[in-house]
């Protein structure tokens, strides 16, 4: 929630809050750009898989959409935290990827085409999803995963950031084991998301929109098992909670009606 509060400061102070995020600085088990380069390698060979199977999706139209939200988002992100001024954010799409979208340092979003067809998600759901994304990146998320690996087994076990994440990907048990601070990140992805989201333009309404067709899935699916995230209805609260506070900020900051 600090990360939040900063970011409502960033987006209309002009105030950087690369400080403020909790995963990132003296506790980090391994130093930054090895880890992101640990899951670049892992973004990248995804995405390699996919160009070999034949599952990049290439249909021009969802291509250009995706793009030119993807676009508006890292525009966003670069207003709150200059660290991103220069990015240049990538969203690309995967048939049957097997998550609904997966973020990785290095500013790339990998998201899975089947996902976004069967939803019939339109662009203001697309920019949720991808603000919720960048959020994971901008908050340190990643290299926090390595963190708690090491912590976990013991750098003996995993010296390097590339061990620490191949052996977090070979058993699913890890995730159960970490899913309290999962669920801390997925939440502080929705608050920060929504802060990307207010400030990319989208219209904040129609995107909760996917929050109700996530929940249409959870009723037809029995139960989430291990899912890190709150049920929809919980997190479309969050959300427009949030959106709520910032649509008060700035009515103060700009009292003449718009
Ligand atoms: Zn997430």
């Amino acid at each position: 929630m600090k990360t939040c509060v900063a970011m409502l400061l960033a987006l209309f102070g002009g105030v950087c809050f690369a400080q403020a995020s909790p995963d990132r600085g003296p506790h980090a088990a391994y130093p930054e750009s090895e880890a992101q380069a640990a899951w670049r390698g892992l973004a990248a060979s995804y995405v390699r898989k996919a160009s070999r199977t034949h599952t990049l999706d290439t249909d021009p139209v969802l291509n250009t959409r995706v793009d030119t939200v993807m676009a508006a988002v890292g525009t966003a992100v670069a207003a709150i935290d200059r660290r991103f001024a220069d990015s240049s954010w990538r969203a690309i799409l995967i048939e049957d990827f097997g998550h609904g979208a997966a973020a990785f340092p290095g500013e790339i979003i990998l998201v899975d085409a089947k996902f976004v067809r069967t939803l019939k998600l339109n662009d203001d759901e697309l920019a949720l999803i991808f603000s919720h994304e960048a959020a994971h990146v901008v908050a340190g998320h990643a290299s926090a995963k390595l963190s708690f690996m090491a912590e976990f087994l013991g750098k003996g076990k995993v010296p390097t950031a590339r061990t620490a994440l191949l052996e977090y990907l070979a058993k699913d048990s890890y995730a159960a084991v970490f899913q309290p601070t999962l669920q801390r990140q997925e939440r502080e992805a929705d608050t920060v998301g929504a802060a990307i989201l207010f400030a990319s333009g989208y219209d904040p309404q129609r995107a909760m929109g996917l929050f109700d067709k996530l929940a249409d899935m959870e009723t037809r699916d029995d139960g989430r098992g291990e899912d890190p995230h709150d049920a929809a209805r919980i997190r479309k609260q969050a959300v427009a909670g949030v959106i709520a506070d910032l649509r008060r900020i700035q009515a103060r900051r700009s009292p003449e009606p718009r």
